[in-house]
């Protein structure tokens, strides 16, 4: 099992999945923000960045 992570936003505890891996995306339930893990070891998450859609003109 592995630690939680904490919102870089509210600093809620937010659980990972059993197999969760760099580059997963997590949604803090708190406030809703995407978060990205970044390291597992130890658990370091940040926000993850907004994606512009682009769908051109
Ligand atoms: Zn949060």
């Amino acid at each position: 099992m592995l630690a939680n992570a904490t919102c870089i936003v509210c600093e809620a505890s937010v659980g990972l999945p059993d197999d969760c891996a760099v580059g997963e995306l997590l949604i803090c339930s708190d406030c809703g923000t995407e978060l990205e893990v970044v390291d597992l070891d130890p658990v370091t998450v940040e926000e993850a960045p907004q994606v512009q859609e682009d769908w051109g003109e």
